[in-house]
């Protein structure tokens, strides 16, 4: 056996860093939490710790495979890897000179990548056949949108930060789910004398263990921080001398705030007036308060305004300059990597597809892609409007590449698939964007099977395609120093990460943190914003329930899978959550079998009464694949491919639907 130092670069906040037991033959044993990022030592979610099931499963695609059936049947035979490497070289040359470069699209997310996996050798050669560049806008593109316009993306509060605060408002994230390291922390608050606040549709594990939940409409995010804001402006809870240091924009701000009184939110959002009065005086009293942000609270029409105005509040109420006081969101700028040195190769002027649309570019007509290039992520399982997905990826006339490391479900409309290594099989850098802990991560077991890492592969098909050229960076070890060497890092991370260690970062904003806007200042009613929302920033969208379709589809995270990754593994049919008024009103009895459906699709599956969330709202779960439904369909097929306000960012919670019974 053989124990090894790796890193978790899961879509997740925390950054793990791992220990990996591998036996003689490289098969891996275990994977546990190790001691070099303190904030993750000691465990690591039950996912990671099950990997041995994913890297060595039956779904795992362990040689190349061409076509042999009819698209989406799923029919293949094995290839070698120059027959494969040779076929995709050519079809994609072959495009590029009938259809120009930029009827290749590649359609890739970041499900288990960092820097050497992702935007490295792969972009060089999109980059150099002119191909379509892809706009990652799945998620946090609204919320980046803001935060970026507020405050330059400035890191927010360290998370094991959150120790310190005296009241944690948790508006729109499930830590239980998703980042289970803030939990003992937030237990560790509590037990100092921390007040937990949670706004979210569900009583979520932390939601029931908190002092004050508030059941929000989905989409209702916006009216209630701008009511809080509005509150605190009235009230002269604000920080003057903060506002006019640190801030501009403030009479704007408040111009649209002032169209939401307390009353006015709490009939909106369908809350008790007198809980949104008890979260403001909370928040007036406390110090240090900190809100974590997550990003369920994005995924509407309202999602970047709400973002931008939840983000105001810490400025409004002077929340910042101690520890643990202010907002946590995404903390990726804390050590930022860039890859620019070693693509090699500037990004070309092309036209960019917004991912959440790929459904209706494939499928429109004359056709603008001829080869999908799909790697590091499950478009059919995790785009919106997956039927129309479905039937892009159904055309015949589309080449389409998956490379993947497990057969998912739009492997089974490949022409070609190529079996990609897992994380633990592969060189990583990996910095998270919670935790703000930077990592290099060597290879901690050997390839299974005959898979390949990224960079092999895409580095194989620039020298087939003859994109290669003289100087270009390949090897690992070269990429990771040209990626550490091009990135703007304080030198202490960059020899932290060359001797094996994890980087941190953190700091208190406003003493040690600063806004990295153009001015150096909080921006709270940016004019860029308020060009890109329809109708203007921090304007009101309503909900677009119909009589025909009434009920809210939210479609949260679970604790099993990153998104999409591991749905392998669960063979179990999903149920749809419902509140027991609405199943009653439906004359549904727990476990009846039901359709869920609106103008998008339908979903065939079962009902279980769950009275933890609120009437007008019902669940499905967040990347499911084919078979965890009864008609192969899932909450996708109900989503919208409609925009944000900002961003271009994913609605899927504006998907409104109806349920009845089967039979
Ligand atoms: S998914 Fe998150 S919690 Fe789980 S091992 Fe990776 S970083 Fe840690």
């Amino acid at each position: 056996m053989h124990t090894r130092e790796s890193a978790c670069p899961l879509d997740c906040p925390d950054g793990c860093s791992l220990s990996v037991t591998v036996d003689d033959d490289g098969r891996l044993l275990r994977v546990d939490g190790d001691a070099r990022n303190p904030f993750t030592a000691g465990f690591v979610c039950a996912k990671v710790r099950g990997l041995a099931k994913h890297v060595h499963g039956a779904e795992r695609v362990a040689q190349p495979l061409l076509r042999a059936g009819a698209k989406g049947e799923g029919r293949f035979r094995v290839a070698s890897w120059d027959e494969a490497l040779d076929r995709v070289a050519t079809s994609l040359l072959d495009v590029r000179a009938r259809h120009g470069g930029e009827a290749i699209l590649p359609l890739c997310y970041g499900g288990s990548n960092g820097a050497l996996t992702q935007d490295c050798v792969d972009a060089r050669m999109f980059r150099r056949l002119g191909a379509s560049a892809l706009a990652r806008t799945l998620c946090a593109a609204p919320s980046g949108s803001a935060a970026t316009a507020l405050y330059g993306k400035m890191p927010g509060v360290a998370l094991p930060d959150y120790e310190h605060a005296k009241l944690v408002i948790l508006w729109g994230c499930n830590p239980s789910a998703s980042g289970i390291h803030l939990v003992p922390v937030l237990q560790r608050a509590r037990e100092r004398g921390a007040t937990l606040v949670v706004i979210d549709p569900r009583r979520t594990p932390l939601a029931k263990q908190a002092d004050l939940h508030l059941a929000v409409r989905p989409g209702t995010d916006l009216p209630l921080a701008l009511a809080l804001g509005h509150a605190l402006l009235q009230r002269d809870a604000v920080d003057h001398a903060f506002l006019q240091r640190w801030t501009h924009g403030l009479d704007r701000y408040a111009a649209r705030a002032s169209a939401w009184s307390l009353a006015r939110a709490a009939s909106v959002c369908d809350v008790p007036q007198s809980d949104l009065e008890s979260l403001l005086q909370r928040y007036i009293a406390a110090s240090p308060a900190v809100i974590r942000c997550g990003w369920g609270t994005e995924r509407n029409r309202n999602g970047g305004s709400a973002i931008a105005a939840i983000l105001a509040l810490p400025a409004l109420a002077g929340k910042f300059g101690v520890r643990g006081g202010g907002y946590t969101m995404s903390n990726s700028r804390a050590l930022p990597l860039s890859t620019e040195a070693a693509i090699g190769e500037a990004a070309p002027a092309v036209r960019t597809v917004n991912m959440n649309q790929v459904g209706r570019v494939l499928t429109a007509a004359p056709a603008s892609v001829h080869a999908l290039f799909v790697y590091n992520c499950n478009p059919w399982a995790t785009l919106p409007h997956q039927s129309e997905v479905h039937r892009g990826l159904l055309r015949e006339d589309l080449f389409t590449v998956v490379f993947d490391a497990v057969m998912t479900d739009t492997a089974r409309f490949a022409d070609v698939v190529l079996p990609a290594t897992t994380f633990l099989e592969h060189d990583e850098l990996r910095t998270s964007y919670g935790a703000m802990a930077l990592q290099h991560a060597r290879a901690a077991m050997p390839p299974v099977g005959q898979a390949r890492c990224n960079a092999e592969v895409f580095l194989a098909l620039c020298d087939r395609m003859g994109l290669s050229r003289a100087g270009d960076v390949r090897e690992p070890e070269a990429l990771a120093a040209a990626v550490l060497a091009g990135s703007a890092l304080p030198e202490s991370a960059r020899a932290t990460v060359r001797e094996g260690g994890v980087a941190q970062a953190g700091g208190v904003a406003f003493v040690d943190v600063f806004p990295a806007t153009a001015d150096g200042r909080i921006d709270l009613h940016p004019e860029a914003l308020d060009r890109e929302c329809d109708g203007g920033l921090y304007e009101y969208r309503d909900d677009p329930g119909t009589v025909a379709h009434p009920l809210c589809l939210i479609t949260p995270a679970i604790a099993k899978q990153t998104s999409s990754s591991f749905g392998q593994l669960d063979r179990r049919k999903v149920a749809l959550r419902m509140h027991p008024h609405d199943a009653a009103a439906r004359a549904l009895v727990e476990g009846a079998p039901i359709r869920v459906f609106n103008q998008l699709g339908e979903v065939h599956c079962r009902v279980t009464i769950d009275d933890a969330l609120r009437p007008g709202v019902v669940m499905l779960p967040k990347g499911m694949w084919s078979h965890h439904s009864d008609n192969g369909a899932t909450a996708n097929a109900l989503c919208p491919d409609t925009l944000a306000d900002l961003g271009g960012g994913a609605t899927f919670n504006d998907a409104r639907v109806q349920v009845e019974a089967i039979g």
